[in-house]
């Protein structure tokens, strides 16, 4: 009988960690997932607790590991992505975080983000590939230093370390040793100068960081060090790939050829197009990024945002309680033929690409007497196509090509009604891949690319499967007239937070 050896993906998310077991033919054999807590201390912050993403990262591992029922040492990789901008500083000595964790949605930042727009946005965007916003690390980074006691203070004496949450993972895996980030993940910084493939030394100056509270910068693939089996489940594991959240699910679908696109899913919706070695600026409001570093050189990609998609979904649940769990929005949608009329604009912490507006704030329109529960969770759904449809013609725009075909991934991807509604009003077909968990996956195939299991790219291309094609069937007259309905909608939610 074969020997079968697995490589582990995991997916530092939002809402949770996962972690994937993959088989030899790339079949999902066992996964472990644990949700950790929100914490929302005043309107507009979002914060975690670090320590309870570590635990959480461990006991999903755990979790899978024991459902695989396999011997650990038929592991031989561990690739890992994370969620972004979230950042965590902490104690080198202690292994403490000095603050929670600031997640990328936050918006304490965004009057410090106001004012360096207008005084270093060009120079920033230039050099980065970013436009300035709260969302990125870098003001949250300030933000901890400024105002945790004594903070600045250990900074300089080089008693703390920053990173996101890869960067915390890995330290602690790999019993704190390695201060790490992926180029990738530290494109989402508006630190890294993705010309020189550097921190940049003005923005850190303009912004009071010093550089040695920042990570090494590192290749997307390739062993970087391994794990410490006292700290880390008893795993002497090569870590061997790390990617941010969505340039994983990028490489995960592999979307390799310049000009494919994907869509991932999650609290949030990220579409990425790669753009190969090319460095494209964009002209309405999409973001340049690493798309992933490889043997030392970088790809780019087209980064179009949404804050706010799978997280609306979240407050149905949990902040209106007008559904139990989120497939049940699903079988609410489809019980009602439309929306009654109803737009919702989520617009929760602002509205990102290609609005980029953070004083949006949610807006729920078009009510009347007979509006139903069903009407608004229909509209939070349609809500998330918008949204993505929004993003794809700035993007079709800004990089001169035509987009016939869109890969999806990621949480919400399950729900039938809203796939085929996106279809509908991309008018282009929507892709389901065999495996939606493509960000783990992508993580892992990193690690694969990493340890040499893959030669090159094209080796791994093949390995994509489709599973469920939609095919638009809307009507044009239907499409545009919603379209048309939803950009009203959207104006009547911004500079709301401005009052
Ligand atoms: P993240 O990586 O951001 O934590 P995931 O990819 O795990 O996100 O997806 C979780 C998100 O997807 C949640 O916000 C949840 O509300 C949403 N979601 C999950 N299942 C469904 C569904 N059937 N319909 C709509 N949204 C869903």
């Amino acid at each position: 009988m074969k020997t079968q050896k697995y490589i582990l993906g995991i997916d530092q998310g939002t809402s949770g960690t996962r972690a994937l077991l993959l088989n030899d033919d790339w079949e999902i054999h066992s996964q472990g997932y644990f949700e950790h807590q929100q914490y929302y201390p005043k309107p507009g912050w979002v914060e975690h607790d670090p320590a309870e993403i570590w635990e959480k990262t461990k006991k999903s591992l755990a979790q899978a590991i024991k459902n695989a029922q396999i011997n650990k040492s038929d592991i031989k990789a561990l690739g890992l992505d994370n969620q972004g901008e979230t950042v965590i500083v902490w104690d080198k000595n202690t292994g403490q975080a000095i603050y929670n964790a600031v997640v990328w949605q936050d918006r304490r930042t965004s009057k410090m983000a106001d004012k360096l727009k207008k005084d270093h946005g060009k120079l920033i965007k230039k050099k980065t590939g970013v436009v300035v916003d709260s969302y990125f690390s870098a003001l949250k980074i300030k933000w901890i230093l400024d105002n945790v006691e004594g903070a600045r203070e250990k900074a300089e004496k080089g008693e703390l370390l920053a990173g996101t949450t890869d960067t915390w993972l890995i330290w602690n895996m790999t019993g704190r040793r390695l201060h790490m980030t992926d180029y990738s993940t530290a494109s989402r910084t508006m630190l890294l100068n993705i010309h020189n493939k550097k921190w940049d030394k003005e923005i850190l100056d303009i912004l009071d960081i010093p550089l040695k509270i920042l990570p090494e910068l590192k290749n997307s693939s390739g062993v970087y060090a391994k794990t410490d089996p006292d700290c880390f489940l008893g795993l002497e594991l090569p870590i061997a790939g790390s990617a941010v959240d969505q340039q994983a699910a990028l490489f995960g679908q592999t979307c390799f050829e310049a000009g494919t696109v994907k869509t991932t899913y999650g609290t949030g919706c990220f579409m990425l197009m790669n753009t190969g070695d090319k460095i494209v600026n964009s002209e309405n409001g999409l973001l340049t990024t690493v798309a992933w570093g490889l043997d030392d050189k970088l790809t780019f990609a087209l980064d179009g945002g949404v804050y706010i998609t799978g997280g609306a979904v979240q407050w149905l649940r949990d902040g209106l309680k007008i559904i139990d769990n989120a497939a049940q929005s699903e079988t609410m949608a489809k019980a009602v033929e439309d929306t009654g009329g109803v737009f919702f604009v989520p617009a929760f912490s602002g509205l990102a690409a290609p609005h980029w507006d953070q004083y949006a704030r949610g807006t729920l329109i078009g009510i009347t007497g007979g509006t139903e529960r069903e009407h608004i969770v229909r509209a939070t759904l349609e809500s998330i196509a918008y949204q993505v449809n929004d993003n794809l013609k700035v993007m079709k725009k800004d990089s001169g090509m035509d987009i016939d075909v869109m890969r999806v991934d990621g949480g919400a991807v399950v729900n039938e009604f809203l796939m085929q509604f996106q279809a509908d009003i991309l008018d282009i077909p929507v892709d389901v891949p065999a495996i939606t968990e493509t960000t783990a996956l992508g993580a892992a195939y990193l690690a694969a690319l990493g340890i040499g299991i893959f030669d090159d790219l094209e080796e791994i291309a093949k390995k994509w499967k489709l599973a469920k094609r939609y095919e638009p069937q809307m009507s044009s007259k239907k499409r545009e007239y919603l379209i048309g309905r939803w950009q009203e909608a959207v104006k009547r939610s911004k500079d709301w937070a401005k009052g």
